[in-house]
């Protein structure tokens, strides 16, 4: 039997989890903040903005947005960055991507202070995700892939895991989180040789590629967990991911829908990220240097 891994689920457990939390917090006068640092007017990233200031006004947590115009000069917004990123009252930055050519987003991801970095955007996160640190803020995405495996009690112990994309904010995190969980991983990319091949024996199935009917019945084992990740539109502008999921549903064990499944957890784990990182914020505060 199949069972529907849904999102709506996973994000109330984790919301049970940041009232709690947000409660403790608050006992000890601490309001916590995310500031949400925008430039220019793309609609991807105004509709997740918008989408994650819901989700945490609606978890009773503090927002504050910057927005900046397409063409703000270098100088003027690092300036207001720094300021942001140095404010004791903001607990959490999300810098939204992308951001114009002429802003150098590797210097503003090393200036954020990674204690603030609640989309585990920056070096020292990423490192910290390497290594498996207990203290790292993971990027949202993969860290929403694990929150349901870890909810549906799906043993990666020694198991064959195929993670199908490779990018830093998705597939390759992914892969170390599930490495860190002594999982046996196959990292596929655009170029990869018989996705197949490199699925057909996988007893999890991870896809993040962004390519419709990526995944279809010759991909899937009987009995594999599958975990669609990819966001695409049909023709009629229906959201699907990158599995056929009519196809291959009831010969997997668990299966994400889309839209319900990943998509719908990733902004409660911002907000549970945020409660992380406040509560790495009692100790004295440190700034990088420029
Ligand atoms: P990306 O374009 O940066 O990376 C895609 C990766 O998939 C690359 O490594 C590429 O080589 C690989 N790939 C692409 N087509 C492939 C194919 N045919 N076969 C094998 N590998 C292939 O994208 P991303 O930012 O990592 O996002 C991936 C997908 O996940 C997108 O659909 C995106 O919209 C979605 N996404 C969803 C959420 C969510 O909350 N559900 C969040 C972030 C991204």
């Amino acid at each position: 039997m199949t069972t529907i891994m849904e999102g709506k689920k996973v994000a109330a457990y984790l919301s049970g989890e940041i009232a709690d939390a947000l409660a403790e917090s608050h006992k000890h006068g601490i309001n916590p903040k995310v500031a949400f640092v925008r430039i220019g007017e793309l609609t991807d990233a105004i509709s997740y903005e918008n989408a994650a200031v819901k989700r945490l006004e609606k978890l009773g947590i503090e927002t504050e947005q910057y927005h900046f115009a397409g063409d703000v000069s270098a100088k003027a917004f690092l300036t207001k960055f720094r300021e942001i990123n140095e404010d004791y009252s903001v607990n959490g930055i999300l810098l939204l991507q992308p951001v114009p050519k002429h802003i150098d987003m590797k210097r503003v991801v090393e200036l954020m202070n990674p204690i603030k970095d609640i989309d585990g955007m920056t070096p020292v996160n990423m490192g910290k995700v390497l290594t498996g640190e207990p203290d790292r803020l993971e990027p949202c995405t993969p860290a929403a892939v694990m929150e349901i495996l870890k909810f549906y009690d799906i043993d990666l112990k020694g198991r064959n895991v195929t993670v199908v994309g490779a990018s830093a904010v998705v597939g390759k995190p992914l892969t170390l989180s599930l490495i860190n969980r002594e999982a046996t991983v196959t990292t596929c990319n655009l170029y990869t040789d018989d996705l197949v091949d490199k699925c057909r024996n996988a007893d999890v199935i991870i896809s993040a590629a962004g390519a419709r009917n990526l995944i279809g019945d010759a991909h899937v084992k009987a009995g594999a967990v599958v975990i669609d990740v990819g966001i695409n539109f049909t023709e009629e502008g229906r959201m699907v991911g990158d599995v056929d999921y009519e196809a291959v549903k009831d010969k997997t064990s668990y299966i994400t829908p889309v839209p319900g499944g990943v998509g719908a957890i990733t902004t409660t784990v911002l907000a549970y990220h945020l409660m992380m990182a406040t509560d790495f914020q009692k100790e004295p505060v440190l700034f990088l240097e420029d």
